[in-house]
């Protein structure tokens, strides 16, 4: 029987969430805990006629809704199959064998998958208290560094760090070092992101951003970035044709319009999440603060996380387990609906459950 190459039966296939079962609510995926704009759905139902014909695949409706609400140059503007694609395609464009591709201690495990599809090597700088280190990351670039991968705000740990420190990174890497800067979780965090969108204009920093967060499209699979002029060429060779369908640029596209919609989103979560994650250090849980849709919950131990995560799946709550990025004593929470946070900090506090 055919063999894949080698470095495609080396890797592990990339671990996907778990599947929610009958009953079950997922707190697992960082998914919107509300719905959709109202705008996004009529235009998807709308855009469902045109069913019949190829997507514009140049995005340009999408793109000129994006570049108007964060006053960008559309041209810079490249959409993908969520950010994930993005993410493959920078990598699979700007290193190859040899190549060492450098993320952060608890950055996004994609990043390893894309980097091992491209025969690179993943390299991971060490984070402090749960947080990026722009000195760490500049301690660890090596001759063979050719992408530098930070995630801001974190994901699987909520924290951020300031823009300034962004900024400083930049401008202390080397320049034909490529940084991309992952803001999925950009909409919930407080801070200006011009400062941010203005470090592509150097032509060594790309910005990604996506709709299934904040925006609550995780399943149209609409992923965006801010790309200066040469690297975004190269990385569109590198994407499939007609990548995101008609539906999925229709409904990004009248979300991002309905930016009332999105901010009333990023305002009840963050008040749920903030209740959750006291209650929870009142329960005596560490909980880092989170600028995210998330927070991430510390046990003292492996051992009690695998506990809660069983007593919580028992009560129907899906958390995700965190032992693939090195936290073991940790579960990442979703903020969900308000009802979902309540039971699931019942299960938590190891009160007694309604049958
Ligand atoms: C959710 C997430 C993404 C977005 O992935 P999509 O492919 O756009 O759904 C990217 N990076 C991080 C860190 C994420 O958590």
């Amino acid at each position: 029987m055919i063999r894949a190459v080698p470095h495609v039966a080396a890797m592990a296939p990339y671990p996907l969430a778990d599947v929610t079962g009958f009953g079950t609510t997922s707190l697992a995926q960082n998914e919107s805990a509300f719905p959709t704009s109202p705008a996004a759905l009529s235009a998807g139902r709308e855009a469902l006629e045109r069913a019949p014909l190829y997507p514009d695949p140049d995005w340009c409706e999408l793109r000129a809704a994006i570049a108007g609400v964060h006053g960008l140059d559309p041209a810079r503007v490249l959409c993908g199959a969520g950010s994930m694609e993005l993410i493959g395609s920078l990598i699979r464009a700007f290193a190859g064998p040899g190549d060492q591709v450098l993320g952060t201690e608890f950055g996004y495990l994609f990043v390893a998958s894309a980097a091992a599809q491209a025969r690179a090597t993943h390299v991971r700088a060490t984070e402090v208290d749960l947080t990026v280190s722009a000195d760490r990351v500049l301690e660890a670039v090596t001759n063979k560094t050719r992408l530098v991968f930070v995630c801001n705000p974190g994901n699987p740990t909520g924290t951020r760090v300031p823009n300034a420190e962004l900024i400083r990174l930049r401008e202390n890497l080397p320049a034909d070092l490529l940084l991309v800067i992952d803001q999925a979780y950009g909409e919930f965090d407080g801070d200006d992101p011009s400062a941010i969108f203005d470090l592509v204009e150097r032509g060594d920093t790309v910005v990604l951003r996506t709709f299934s967060k904040a925006y609550g499209l995780a399943g149209a699979r609409v992923g965006w970035g801010l790309f200066p002029e040469p690297i975004g060429g190269e990385v569109r060779k590198l994407l499939n044709p007609n990548n995101v369908t008609g539906v999925s640029q229709a409904m990004a596209a009248a979300a991002i319009r309905d930016q009332a919609h999105m901010q009333a989103v990023v305002a009840r979560t963050a008040l749920i999440r903030d209740r959750f994650a006291d209650d929870l250090r009142a329960a005596g849980l560490g909980v880092p603060k989170s600028h995210t849709n998330f927070v991430l919950i510390r046990f003292a131990d492996p051992a009690t996380a695998r506990a809660a995560d069983a007593a919580l799946r028992a009560a129907g709550i899906l958390m995700r387990g965190m032992g693939g990025y090195g936290l073991p004593e940790c579960l990442r929470a979703t903020v969900g609906p308000e009802e979902v946070i309540d039971r699931a900090l019942a299960v938590l506090r190891g009160d007694r459950l309604e049958a």
